[in-house]
């Protein structure tokens, strides 16, 4: 596969989709370039100021004249400073506000994508492309899209006045002009290649600290820091190959062209040297000439260099859109009518889902769970019960077949609908560093004191909340580390309670909870959730025991529905 903006072309692709992101701003940012472009202008002027000191000023010995060109150097030269000045600040703080845009596209993104993506994609790549391409983008957009306008500018004046000055001159300065394009060409070509890797290398980086990091104790406890140690010093060799690689083509890519540019000065020299020799040519026009020229051959280089940086803008964009190009598996429906007073049955009708490969892991899987009962889902492990709570909550859609909530199907439902309807507490909850009472009220920030309190108790996590120093106020570590499996299992549960959905589906929720919390929590549920369908995936008996309906799994099929009455 042909990598992105491996051509002038794809650079073009690329950098014309970000215009959709500037667009918005396009108001803002059209005075910056207004003003960056006169600062430019007026920096044009000065070796046509040097002419008017050497012809008017100093060969005519006129003192009047000097003071007046000294006068008017300086104030060119302190208003196109100043001017930089307040492009440059406006113009970053413009392009920062683009590319926040562009990280919120992304992240939303982010948050539209299956689990799937989640378990096929590292961590650290989708950080690394958040974060370092967009800033990358970010570098590029602020150092060099400016520059390269200013430069075009200059470029595009430079030429003008010296063909105006003198056009054989002119002409003789840019013969070895397409020698140094032919050489860019062929730099950049390899460079384009070089930063992908470069960038690739770094990412590997970041995901090997942020999987090693989460997974630190299993590195200590299996005592393979030195090996960890070993695999950070080859990706990082790795990283330190690839980035030399691509300074060295950046080097050269830079230096090629000007240094054959630079001849063609000498040939200047010669040949306008000979002119005012001759009496054919002013010496303040030379001067002025050879003061082009040189100024002609900066911002061709800066140019050279802004093509560099572009490409490497580019192939940052390029990934941050790979991100963006994501399909989402499971979209909302545009026109999806609002659910009035869901009850809480559901329904599986010939559901089949797979998740990649031929195997299919539910196969014609139908059930019916009718609104406020309490039906157990339980099946060896593997056999597809947490992929069953997964299409509950439409993470995922069936293959074929459909899920329905109070007979509608829910690929007609609106997701904010469905999922007020419908909670889910995890086999593994994640908590967030934040207070205990943030915790639980995560999905409900709105909710006050006494709910969260009554629906720790319900959970049976109260007495502990109460005994800690802070109580509600309690902070729970980075990803709930300062909490047993079973503590953070019940603050989830509090959380989903508070929520007080038709439907609460309860993944395993006392899997990690010794016989007599799971009493509490078993007796407190089969208590709490009258008037709400209760859905527990469990493999335990005292959990299926308070079920008015046990579905047995079995190879992705229902084996068995068995309804008992309520105890
Ligand atoms: P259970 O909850 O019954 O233990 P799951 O529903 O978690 O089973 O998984 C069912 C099967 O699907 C298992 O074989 C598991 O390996 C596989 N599986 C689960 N999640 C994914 C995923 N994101 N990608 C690929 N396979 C998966």
């Amino acid at each position: 596969m042909a990598s992105p903006a491996d051509s002038p072309q794809q650079l073009f692709v690329q950098y014309r989709r970000a215009m959709a992101y500037i667009a918005p701003y396009w108001l803002r940012l059209a005075p910056v370039l207004a003003i960056s472009l006169f600062a430019t202008a007026l920096g044009l002027a000065q070796p046509y100021i040097s002419k008017l000191l050497i012809d008017e000023a100093l060969l005519r010995r006129d003192m009047r004249a000097l003071v007046g060109v000294a006068g008017f150097m300086l104030a060119v030269t302190v208003l196109s400073f100043v001017l930089s000045i307040v492009s440059s600040y406006r113009y970053v703080q413009v392009s920062a506000e683009v590319l926040f845009d562009m990280r919120l596209a992304v992240y939303r993104r982010l948050q539209a994508l299956s689990p799937r993506f989640y378990a096929q994609t590292r961590l650290g790549d989708i950080v690394s492309r958040i974060n370092n391409d967009i800033g990358e983008v970010q570098r590029v957009s602020a150092d060099s899209i400016l520059a390269l306008l200013a430069n075009i500018v200059s470029l595009a004046g430079g030429v003008a006045i010296m063909l105006w000055l003198n056009r054989r001159m002119f002409l003789l300065s840019i013969v070895l002009l397409p020698a140094s394009i032919l050489s860019l060409r062929h730099y950049q070509r390899r460079l384009t290649g070089q930063v992908r890797t470069m960038r690739e290398r770094s990412a590997d980086i970041g995901s090997f600290l942020i999987e090693t990091l989460q997974g630190m104790r299993l590195v200590v406890t299996s005592g393979a820091e030195a090996h960890e140690i070993d695999r950070f010093r080859e990706r990082n060799r790795g990283f330190v190959k690839s980035l030399l690689a691509m300074q060295l083509t950046s080097y050269f890519a830079g230096a090629m062209p000007g240094t054959i540019l630079a001849v063609s000065s000498t040939i200047l020299f010669l040949y306008g040297g000979k002119l005012v020799i001759d009496g054919a040519m002013t010496v303040g026009t030379l001067v002025a000439i050879l003061a082009y020229h040189v100024r002609l051959l900066g911002p061709a280089q800066s140019i050279l260099g802004v093509y560099t940086s572009l490409v490497a803008g580019a192939v940052s964009l390029s990934r941050v859109f790979e991100l963006l190009d994501t399909p989402v598996e499971v979209a909302e429906r545009a026109d999806a009518p609002p659910l009035e007073e869901p009850q809480g049955a559901i329904r599986f009708q010939d559901v089949s889902f797979r998740y990649a490969g031929d195997t299919p892991v539910l196969e014609g899987v139908s059930f019916d769970i009718p609104a406020g009962s309490i039906c157990a889902i339980v099946g060896p492990s593997g056999v597809g019960k947490s992929t069953i709570a997964d299409l509950m909550l439409r993470l995922y859609d069936p293959e074929s077949g459909s899920v329905h909530l109070d007979g509608r199907d829910l690929r007609d439902l609106r997701f904010e609908d469905l999922r007020r309807a419908i909670t889910l507490v995890d086999q593994s909850p994640h908590l967030f560093h934040a207070s205990i009472r943030e915790n639980i009220a995560y999905a409900q920030p709105a909710a006050n004191d006494e709910e969260i309190i009554a629906a720790a108790r319900a959970a049976a996590i109260h007495d502990f909340i109460a005994a800690q120093p802070n109580g509600y106020d309690t902070l729970v570590g980075e990803r709930g580390l300062t909490l047993s499996a079973g503590q953070r299992q019940r603050i989830a549960i509090a959380r989903a309670l508070l929520r007080r959905p038709k439907v609460l589906v309860l993944d395993e929720p006392t899997a990690a909870l010794d016989s007599a919390a799971e009493k509490s929590i078993t007796e407190s549920l089969a208590g709490l959730v009258r008037g709400q369908t209760a859905i527990i995936i469990t493999h335990r008996a005292a959990l299926a025991e308070i079920a008015d309906q046990v579905i047995t799994l079995e190879a992705g099929k229902v084996v068995e529905l068995a309804c008992a009455s309520r105890i």
